[in-house]
């Protein structure tokens, strides 16, 4: 049987040279591949009490809805800056050239709720790090950090110590 690593197709060289993609757009447009990635996120949740999904975009849109909609819980999205058109809480964080920043709608989260962050790719672990950062300036408290892959190599868990980090596939 495919594991779910068997879906991800590896480009070289993208977006820059020296740099491996990793494409999870051959993990959904199969039905298999699709179904597995739920499958194996949702098996990643099993035990844990939790009352919203927050999903980093864009991938982790694609991964966190599905596991909102099947635990019947709601969604909120993490965008980049200038997308949201309610009040938003926003953080600037560092990308290895440059900057980002991105916001959350700030009555989307409610003091004392119980967060699972997802998206699809831990790398350094700033953009995780900076969606938690809002996600605890308005009161939630994040119970599980979730990834489809984890690029071991970056670190990314030393930024993220303390809290519940979970990744279906690690690479070295
Ligand atoms: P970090 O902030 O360095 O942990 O980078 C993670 C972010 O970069 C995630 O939102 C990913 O979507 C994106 N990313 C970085 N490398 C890849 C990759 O190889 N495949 C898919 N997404 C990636």
């Amino acid at each position: 049987m495919k594991k779910l690593e068997d879906y991800v197709i590896n480009i070289p060289d993208f977006p820059k040279p020296g740099i491996i993609f990793r494409d999870i757009t051959s993990i959904l447009r199969d039905p298999e591949g699709l179904k597995l990635s739920v499958h194996e996120l949702m098996h990643c949740l099993e035990g844990t009490e939790f009352d919203v999904v927050v999903g980093a975009e864009s991938r982790g849109f694609l991964f966190g809805m599905p596991l909102a909609y099947n635990k019947s819980k709601g969604f909120v999205p993490v965008r980049k800056k200038g997308k949201l058109p309610r009040e938003t809480v926003s953080k600037e964080y560092a990308l290895e050239y440059g900057t980002a920043e991105i916001e959350i709608h700030k009555e989307d989260i409610r003091p004392g709720q119980r967060i699972v962050f997802v998206d699809d790719l831990l790398a350094t672990g700033g953009t995780a790090k900076a969606a938690i950062d809002l996600i605890e300036e308005l009161g939630g408290v994040v119970v599980k950090v979730l990834f489809v892959m984890e690029l071991e190599g970056l670190h990314g868990r030393d930024v993220l110590k303390g809290y519940d980090v979970e990744s279906v596939i690690t690479y070295p």
